[in-house]
Formats: structure tokens, sequence, C-alpha cells
């Protein structure tokens, strides 16, 4: 899906984390003029949040993640796991769902279920559960998803990797299902959610 040609082997050997920095850094051009990006910049501020492109941080990721949030280091990106421009976005306005959970609910990421439930509205309303995207990624018809589907399976994931948790699927699975309907629900700051 890169639009982005390889470097020449002789190259590449020398500069495969500065190629991959720059790659990802260059997919952040204009990223701010996002409509999502931009109605959730200004829903930070709202809450005397400020994201800007310097909260954004371009890492490779071991992990199977895209990117993350810390309240003080910012939206993490990983670049060595993101597919193309769309899905920058997404995993930008899902990180950025949750630094505004972290400002105006005062989320205690110690605890599994406050983690769920900011997985859950970051999924669902950063728009990575889009039917069309499911479809994209899974690349058969009969893998698509309902919206809740998909979000209930990737709040699942997350929650499993909380460290009181530790890879218990089964557990995270409890734990979302303890808080989704109410959090699913919960579209702040958006007024709804485009299924
Ligand atoms: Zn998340």
């Amino acid at each position: 899906m890169s639009a982005t040609t390889t470097p020449t082997p002789s190259a590449s050997a020398a500069r495969t984390t500065a190629t991959g920095f720059s790659k990802t850094a260059h997919r952040l051009d204009g990223i701010e003029k996002g409509p999502i990006v931009r109605f959730m910049t200004d829903q930070v501020a709202e809450v005397n949040g400020h994201l800007s492109r310097d909260s954004i941080r371009c890492l490779p990721c071991e992990k199977d993640q895209a990117g993350g949030f810390h309240p003080t280091l910012g939206i993490l990106l990983c670049q060595n796991k993101l597919r193309d421009r769309n899905h920058v976005e997404d995993t930008i306005a899902h990180e950025m769902v949750h630094a505004y959970d972290h400002l105006r609910f005062q989320v205690d990421w110690d605890n599994p279920k406050h983690l769920a439930c900011s997985e859950i509205r970051a999924s669902t309303l950063s728009g990575e559960c889009r039917p069309w995207q499911e479809w994209m990624v899974r690349g058969q018809w009969k893998f698509l998803r309902h919206m809740e589907q998909c979000v209930r399976r990737r709040a699942t994931i997350s929650v499993s990797g909380h460290p009181k948790v530790k890879g218990d699927m089964e557990m995270a699975g409890k734990i979302v299902d303890q808080v989704f309907d109410s959090c699913y629900k919960d579209t702040r700051p958006f007024r709804e959610v485009y299924r």
C-alpha cells in the first residue's frame, strides 16, 4: 500500500532508521489540516491540552501496535507498522481521543477498566473501525465485521497488554464487556459517530 520507493540495498543498509523515520515524518505533512485531526486538536485545547506536530514522535515498535499515548511523552507513531496515510490519520485520531480522555475524565491508566473505556471510545471515534477499513485490512468480504465487533476486538487486544492483565485475553474480554455499553455510547466530544 505504500507509495514510497524502496532504496537501493547499499543505501538502505546504513539508513534503515533514518529512512523509516522520514517515511513516517513525510506522511505527517499537512496532517494537521485533516478534519478529524483539526477537530480533536481544538477539543484537546478546550480541556487545556496542547497538541501539535511536536507532540508526535515516530519510532519503530516491536509490539503489534500502530501507535501509543503517554500522558507526558505525547503521541507515538510506530513507523514500521503504518500502512498508508489513512492509517497514520486514524492512528493519530485514536491517540488524540486518549489525550482528550486523559484531560477531560482524569483517566487512571493503572486501572484496566479505565483503559478499556478509553480504548472503546478511541476505536469508535477515530474511524479505524469503519466497515470499509476492516474490509481493506482483512481483504475479504466474509471478514467484514460490524463496527461494534471491531471495537470490541481492538479494545480487548489493547487491554490484554495492560500490566495487570498480562496478556490474558479472556480477562481482557470480560473487562471490555463490563464497560462496553456505556463507553461505546459516549461519543464526546463528537455529537455522533458516522457508522
Ligand atoms: Zn488506544
